[in-house]
């Protein structure tokens, strides 16, 4: 029943998708293109805002992130680097009689292409051993196709910050602690695209890298390394925190911006990754989930990811991935002899983990991470790193999902009608504020109205519409979420009175509350509303 539910729930959201412009199929005319989706007029803007909300608070917000805008295709060996190109992979399993294609670990979600109504699981037909199946798009790059030409669509915007670490530092003068953010599109070929736009092929990132001290680094300079209390922000960040407090840190950051666009903590899930389930590199992740129709399911991950990245592209660049910390350098001989044995045995066996997880031999990983350990004493060490990591197309679906309401409007003479109205938050709403003329075929209401028009253009998204009855303009504007609708009546032309001339009845989506309001305390009051 519940399933049943959810199920015409979703149908609902993706027909008032493609009726009010919110996502369309991509290559519609041609059948379309399973896995690519194209964002219409009202979905464009609404993305917009989610990127420019991220982008601000991220980076132009903060004095420790900066930003970064780089290549979808790059050197082929960065993939190599990061391991995507060896283990970047979903198990692929084939149905010999119905000849379904699935994930091997989603076997029970795909519905079977000759009885749509089961899951493939139940078509009894004999299954091929599951195999490995990178998910990258390949290309190539120049005029000849040969091996040396082969080419990536990035399939995470990740790298290139790592590939680009040194130049940010270096140009945006900062150090350790700060982060780089990134956001744009990223590729992956996935075996079952699926749940509308959550699982594309195509599809955009918002990530930020956030580069901290190793744990070794932060207690030779301030004597202990803090660890979280309990759960909850923080608050402002430490010298002496380690990568746990920043990890905190983040998730509840991250948190937090989604409660700024309109998700309360009630509609999010956190979920610790079990020990089994972490990378071999990562320390710990987070995956915040959020409840769709279609079940809870993941829109970001935030994951304390070691130094494996920076190391990894030393090692495969033979460019240098360190930092020089002028204050470890100045405490490192403060220490007393004990504690600088321990803490450059801790940081050498860290070291010595990771190289001979990278393949290296013994003696070569020995010999290296005893020369690393060294380099800390002296203030050098490739920073750790701390990725929250959010998808802006299944954010942008959380909003639609979440934003999507039924609820009763009164029509014309008051009677009681349904209504579809979406509740985004202001600050994301694709559209801040209608203006409508009560009438079209009066000049004088449709010259003021134009005018309102172009007093708010300038500072928020404005639409006009003088077609049709009011209370249809208004229901038009409740399906596109738009905030606010601005009337101009005869009132408004002081046609009634000096009393109520220059202002205009200014309605609220939600609670469909209309109150009169000066034209001149128009903006301000919308801008504070919006903002
Ligand atoms: P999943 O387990 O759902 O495939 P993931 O753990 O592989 O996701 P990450 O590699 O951590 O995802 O990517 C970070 C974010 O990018 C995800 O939280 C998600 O919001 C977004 N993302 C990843 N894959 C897709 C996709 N195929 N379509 C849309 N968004 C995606």
């Amino acid at each position: 029943m519940a399933e049943t539910k959810s199920g015409e729930l979703m149908e609902k959201i993706v027909s008032l998708c493609k009726r009010r412009g919110f996502i369309f199929q991509s290559s519609e005319i041609y059948g379309g293109l399973n896995g690519f989706w194209d964002y219409g007029p009202l979905g464009a803007d609404l993305k917009r805002n989610v990127k420019e909300f991220w982008w601000n608070t991220m980076t132009r917000w903060r004095d420790d992130v900066a930003g970064l805008e780089a290549t979808i295709i790059m050197h082929p060996k960065i993939w190599k680097a990061s391991g995507h190109v060896d283990t970047f992979s979903d198990p692929m399993v084939d149905c010999k009689t119905c000849k379904a294609r699935f994930r091997a670990d989603q076997m029970n979600e795909i519905p079977c292409p000759q009885k749509p109504s089961k899951m493939s699981n139940e078509c009894h037909g004999e299954k091929t051993e599951a195999r490995p199946f990178n998910l990258m798009f390949e290309t190539t790059v120049g005029p000849i196709k040969t091996d040396d030409s082969l080419a990536y669509l990035r399939p995470e915007t990740a790298q290139a910050i790592f590939a680009q670490f040194k130049n940010v530092m270096e140009t945006a003068r900062q150090k350790v602690p700060f982060g780089i953010a990134q956001m744009g599109k990223a590729f992956r070929n996935e075996v079952t695209p699926r749940n509308f736009t959550f699982r594309s092929r195509e599809f955009e990132q918002m990530e930020l890298e956030f580069f901290i001290r190793p744990d070794e680094a932060v207690e030779a300079i301030t004597g202990t390394v803090a660890r979280p209390l309990g759960p909850g922000h923080p608050g402002e960040p430490q010298p002496n925190w380690g990568w746990q407090m920043w990890h905190q840190y983040w998730v509840e950051e991250r948190i937090r911006f989604y409660e700024n666009i309109g998700l309360p903590r009630t509609t999010l899930e956190e979920y610790w990754q079990k020990p089994e389930e972490l990378a071999h590199y990562a320390r710990a992740t987070v995956d915040l989930l959020f409840k769709f129709p279609f079940g809870t399911q993941e829109l970001e991950g935030i994951a304390a990811r070691s130094d494996f990245d920076l190391s990894q592209h030393q090692r495969c660049s033979g460019r240098p991935m360190t930092v020089f910390d002028e204050e470890l350098k100045a405490a490192w001989p403060k220490l007393d002899p004990a504690r600088q044995t321990e803490l450059r045995d801790r940081y050498r066996q860290a070291r010595l983990k990771y190289l001979t997880k990278a393949g290296e031999t013994v003696e070569a990983a020995e010999k290296q991470a005893q020369a690393d350990a060294e380099a800390l004493t002296k203030g050098y060490y490739v920073p750790h790193v701390i990725e929250p990591s959010a998808g802006v197309d299944r954010l942008t679906l959380a909003l639609i999902s979440n934003a999507y309401c039924e609820d009763q409007a009164p029509d014309e003479k008051g009677k009681l009608e349904s209504r579809i109205v979406m509740r985004f938050h202001p600050r994301i709403a694709p559209l801040k504020v209608a203006v409508f003329p009560l009438l079209k075929n009066k000049p004088e209401l449709v010259a003021k109205a134009r005018e309102i028009l172009a007093l708010l253009r300038p500072h928020m998204t404005a639409f006009y519409d003088e077609a049709g009855a009011i209370g249809r303009r208004y229901r038009r504007q409740d399906e596109a979420g738009t905030p606010f609708g601005v009337t101009i009546d005869f009132d408004t032309l002081g046609e009634k009175g000096p009393e109520l001339k220059d202002t205009v009845t200014l309605r609220e989506r939600d609670s469909m509350k209309q109150e009169r309001v000066r034209i001149a305390d128009l903006l301000p009051l919308l801008l504070e509303k919006i903002r």
